[in-house]
């Protein structure tokens, strides 16, 4: 295989948040990849939510072609019902992994949005957001214990940043979505630099958490009416600080690697929502 190649995945991410955050100097390391490497917003897919972009992502097809327009799947157009989506719809669709593994290169797959359960590829794969739990969370299977012994705890993937107890209280979210991050990062260390690969592939799925779940304080922090140094919109900060250096130390431990940071969908405010099949919004989520 010719060059190594590091795709970082954050979820969500956008220029909208990362640029006023590096004017007000925050986060040296993607000011770095703004201003030397290329960068440009893409877009989405239609729609503009995870399930569907990260799936076009794997397979460099849209969802009219592969069916999935959210979470799940809609597998009989004729119908109204949704099947979750798992990783035979990635290994059906033909995903990058698969074909990089075709032509003789090591891939790693590290919590992949949906992709799960993990299955055999020429390389290591990880279950992502979305994962059954009990379900093969990764290829090989043996690699859970290793990864759970590096994280200290059970693989887990989710801060569901809509739950009650969040929502009644933030510092619990921010507690739990910081050691989500601090599993997250110690395993990638831990995957990148104990095996050989050719293509890395990494998702942070909580950038998304966090602007799902702050987006008010997000938006109040930029038109000043928050302290940046003290409370929620602190705490905002400090996810992303962390995120970027977690980005500058992988450019620093692999620098023969060529980095791609890439995200899924950009993020709005919206006041409401309504569902033209009478579902309820949470249970949707
Ligand atoms: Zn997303």
């Amino acid at each position: 295989m010719g060059s190594k190649v590091i795709v970082i995945g954050l979820d969500g991410a956008t220029f909208g948040v990362i640029d006023p955050l590096i004017e007000r100097g925050y986060l040296p390391n993607m000011k770095y990849f703004r201003r030397e490497g290329a960068s440009q917003v893409l877009h989405s897919t239609v729609p503009a939510v995870t399930g569907p972009a990260w799936m076009a992502f794997a397979t460099g097809k849209k969802p009219g072609r592969t069916g999935i327009i959210d979470f799940r799947n809609l597998k009989d157009p004729g119908r109204y019902k949704l099947e979750p989506i798992s990783s035979a719809d990635f290994a059906e669709n033909g995903s990058l992994w698969d074909y990089v593994g075709l032509e003789g290169g090591r891939v790693c797959v590290f919590n992949y949005p949906m992709l799960s359960p993990a299955y055999e590829i020429n390389g290591f794969m990880t279950a992502g957001v979305g994962a059954v739990i009990n379900s093969d969370i990764t290829f090989p299977a043996g690699l859970k214990g290793e990864l759970e012994k590096i994280m200290g705890g059970n693989y887990t993937g989710s801060v569901p940043y809509i739950e009650d107890i969040y929502l009644e209280n933030p510092g619990l979210f921010i507690k739990d979505l910081n050691r989500l991050l601090d599993k997250n990062i110690k395993a990638i260390n831990y995957l990148s630099g104990r095996y050989d690969w050719d293509l890395f592939l990494s998702v942070v799925s909580g950038s998304d958490f966090l602007l799902h779940h702050m987006w008010d304080t997000w938006k109040e922090y930029v038109s000043g009416g928050f302290d940046e140094k003290i409370g929620r919109a602190a705490d905002f900060i400090d996810i992303w600080v962390r995120i970027d250096r977690f980005i500058g130390q992988m450019r620093r431990d692999h620098p023969e690697a060529g980095m791609f940071i890439v995200s899924d969908h950009g993020f709005q405010g919206i006041k409401d929502v309504f569902y033209i099949d009478g579902s309820n919004a949470r249970d949707s989520w």
